[in-house]
């Protein structure tokens, strides 16, 4: 049985992974801190005898026994509000994590794949954005922890690849939704729909002209895993091309849940991204992949997911 390390693991995203490589038959060991995780998003999976769930800081020595063929690192704050908040950590974790990854890796001979990310590209002058652009991003702007982590986590997982040996991947990831987001990440999707489901008017940062293109979780999974197997090392756009205002989104989360709420415009966050959206050529070619499910289909599963949750969480979610 292989086994995996997935950093991050108690997430929205590492959480789906962690489902993934369990059915597909993986010894899978979350490593996890809950800073911005949630235990629940996995514990449908702890009675499982191939799963194990360390609680540790990645940004600290990790030590990890027995075998390993593959190391996800996923563990990042990876919400503007959540690394506004936690600026340093998400600094250390970018860094000192992803290095403390690579050592592991080394160690045990395994392949490393690493959550990398659009903002990588930051307020890009290049659209759609391919793989080759460079990026523009503000260092010292309240985003730059997150993007230069990023870019460092690149650098250093490239510097591995070619200075040791070691086998890697790069997933720069655009704006993925899906269930277990968390209702108060102020990401705009569970924001527009924690909104609209306590009855208060969805807040369109800016005048809503800015552009995103959303990835149903599912598709980024197959694309990530995918990616993993193959034996390409250098950066790969994983995203749903289909872009949309933020003020557009805002209507259709409106049809959607059937709120009689309008949209209200708040300030727009500084460094905020004008336009995103992925050019996958590179995914088409290499991995043969593209995304399956539409915004409407994935919305339709992510809004359900949302009526779900206990009323309480809805209304502890409200700033
Ligand atoms: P998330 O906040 O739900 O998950 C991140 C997980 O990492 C959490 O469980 C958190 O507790 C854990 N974590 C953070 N710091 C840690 C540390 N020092 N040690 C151990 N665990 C730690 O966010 P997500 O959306 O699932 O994002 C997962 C990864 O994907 C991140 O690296 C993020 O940068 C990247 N990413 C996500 C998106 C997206 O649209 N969701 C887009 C681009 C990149
Ligand atoms: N946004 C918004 N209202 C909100 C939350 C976000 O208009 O309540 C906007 C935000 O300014 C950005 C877009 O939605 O232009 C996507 O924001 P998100 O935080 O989801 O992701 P990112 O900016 O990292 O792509």
């Amino acid at each position: 049985m292989k086994r995996v390390l997935i950093t991050g693991g108690a997430g929205f995203l590492g959480s789906h992974l962690c489902d993934r490589f369990i059915k597909e038959g993986y010894h899978v060991i979350a490593m996890d801190n809950l800073i911005t995780g949630d235990l629940r998003n996995i514990e449908h999976l702890f009675k499982l005898p191939n799963f194990e769930f360390y609680h540790h800081d990645v940004s600290k020595f990790i030590h990890v026994p027995g075998e390993l063929d593959y190391i996800l690192h996923f563990a990042s704050p990876a919400s503007p509000i959540d690394y506004l908040k936690i600026p340093i950590q998400t600094l250390k974790v970018g860094s000192l994590g992803i290095h403390n990854c690579l050592g592991l890796a080394r160690v045990k001979n395994a392949r490393v794949l690493i959550a990398s990310t659009s903002e990588v590209y930051g307020d890009p002058n290049v659209h759609p954005q391919p793989e080759e652009y460079w990026g523009n991003v503000n260092p010292v702007g309240p985003r730059g922890v997150y993007d230069e982590a990023k870019r460092f986590q690149e650098a250093i997982t490239m510097a591995y690849h070619t200075y040791h040996g070691l086998e890697t991947r790069i997933v720069r990831i655009f704006n993925t939704y899906g269930p277990r987001m968390r209702l108060n990440d102020g990401r705009v999707l569970p924001a527009f729909i924690g909104q609209a489901l306590r009855g208060e008017d969805l807040t369109v940062f800016g005048d809503g002209s800015q552009t995103r293109s959303f990835c149903y979780v599912d598709d980024l999974v197959e694309g990530i895993y995918r990616l993993l197997l193959s034996d390409y090392a250098q950066p790969v756009n994983i995203g749903n091309p289909v872009e949309i205002t933020i003020k557009q989104f805002g209507e259709e989360i409106i049809k959607l849940t059937g709120t009689s709420q309008k949209l209200i415009l708040k300030p727009l966050p500084v460094d905020d991204p004008k336009q995103r959206q992925p050019d996958i050529t590179k995914a088409k070619a290499i991995l043969g992949w593209e995304p399956k499910v539409s915004r409407e289909e994935g919305l339709k599963i992510t809004y359900d997911y949302f009526k779900s949750l206990p009323e309480e969480e809805l209304y502890a979610a409200a700033y």
